[in-house]
């Protein structure tokens, strides 16, 4: 899922400036997990923002933030309201679907922070940087791009110690890791198996992915 931090409220108060009347938009999935816009943070932001003198004027929570045909379902009651802005409380992706579907200035809540696992409640670890050429299937399912603070797709550097990485000790080494879960599964022969280079240069930003068959 994708893990989102609450920027810090002052933050937020800088963006929304003058403005008196605002809608909020939360997010039940993600965000919901994080903490950072389910329906009790928007809630309480309402709270906040009401104690600071502005007018909530209306609020919703949306399914999925990124999916645009929710979104819009749920910003129907908030066109037309005369509103001075919007916050959207879910990761920077919905907070761009909101801002695709209502004239007004929209403010994101939360910092967006990776792709990860919820480890347990509140824990939360990043686990993909979506490169777009997966390669876990010859690093026995652990990531080196997003675990390997070096994202060495041929690792390891060398550095770590005592099963700890070089480059912040309180993280494993990822090529550690990768070579005990071969070992573990009968496919040490995969580790010297020569991993092309990412070459993100290639990438053209944005990627579009259209799997309808027509446009
Ligand atoms: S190699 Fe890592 S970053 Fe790339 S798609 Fe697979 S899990 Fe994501
Ligand atoms: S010590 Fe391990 S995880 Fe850290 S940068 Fe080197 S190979 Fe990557």
């Amino acid at each position: 899922m994708i893990i989102t931090q609450k920027k810090p409220i002052e933050e937020l108060m800088a963006m929304v400036g003058d403005a008196k009347r605002i809608g909020i938009v939360g997010c039940s999935s993600c965000a919901t997990a994080c903490a950072t816009g389910g329906p009790k943070e928007v809630e309480a932001l309402k709270k906040y923002l009401e104690e600071q003198g502005k007018t909530v004027v209306v609020t919703g929570v949306a399914e999925y933030c990124c999916m645009n045909l929710g979104v819009k379902g749920t910003l129907k009651p908030f066109q037309d309201q005369n509103l001075d802005c919007v916050i959207g409380m879910s990761c920077g992706d919905g907070v761009q679907v909101v801002a695709n579907n209502i004239n007004v200035p929209v403010y994101p809540s939360n910092n967006t922070m990776f792709l990860g696992e919820a480890k347990k409640l509140g824990l939360f670890e990043e686990a993909c940087h979506l490169c777009g050429d997966c390669v876990l299937g010859t690093t026995g399912g652990v990531c080196p791009i997003s675990r390997c603070a070096k994202s060495l797709v041929n690792g390891p550097c060398g550095g770590a110690k005592n099963g700890k990485c070089e480059v912040n000790p309180e993280n494993d080494c990822a090529w550690i890791l990768i070579y005990n879960r071969l070992k573990d599964t009968n496919q040490l022969d995969k580790l010297s198996q020569l991993r092309k280079d990412k070459g993100y240069k290639e990438v053209a930003y944005p990627r579009t992915i259209n799997i309808r068959g027509k446009k």
